[in-house]
């Protein structure tokens, strides 16, 4: 197409720079690991995982100037929480690993993994059924069918 991932990453100003991340840092908002390049971990080798993971978590860690304790798995598909994938995240010193699904915490599969629950544009009123009655129903479905 005649550009470089580079020039679509500049000339799209979504991404976040060097900068960016230092000014977060300073402004005290917590930084997270979401990996290197956004990929499956199912389908990564355990030396990409290094990279996805340690090496993603070490490069924060070292643009922010402040701890990065937690990874949320791209997609946040169970699926890609490999036993390759826990291990580099355990080894790396994350204290929570993150997954989509919104069901109850209370059945979350270890105690280092949390299912996150986007409240959405919900009205005040409707939080407790959006984060407390659906996730229950969620993870009660994942055990009937
Ligand atoms: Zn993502």
């Amino acid at each position: 197409m005649g550009t470089t991932e580079a020039e679509i990453r500049r000339g799209s100003n979504l991404f976040l720079g060097t900068a960016d991340i230092k000014a977060l840092s300073s402004m005290r908002i917590e930084i997270g690991n979401h990996s290197m390049g956004h990929t499956f971990f199912r389908s990564l080798s355990p030396t990409e995982l290094e990279t996805e993971i340690v090496e993603s978590r070490a490069l924060l860690e070292y643009l922010s100037g402040q701890p990065v304790p937690y990874l949320s798995i791209p997609y946040g598909n169970m699926l890609d929480a490999t036993g390759n994938a826990l291990t580099a995240a355990r080894r790396s010193k994350h204290k929570a690993i993150f997954l989509v699904h919104a069901k109850s915490n209370r059945f979350r599969p270890a105690s280092d993994i949390f299912y996150r629950v986007s409240p959405g544009a919900a009205a005040l009123e409707d939080l407790p059924f959006k984060l407390r009655v659906m996730p229950m129903i969620r993870s009660v479905r994942g055990w009937v069918w």
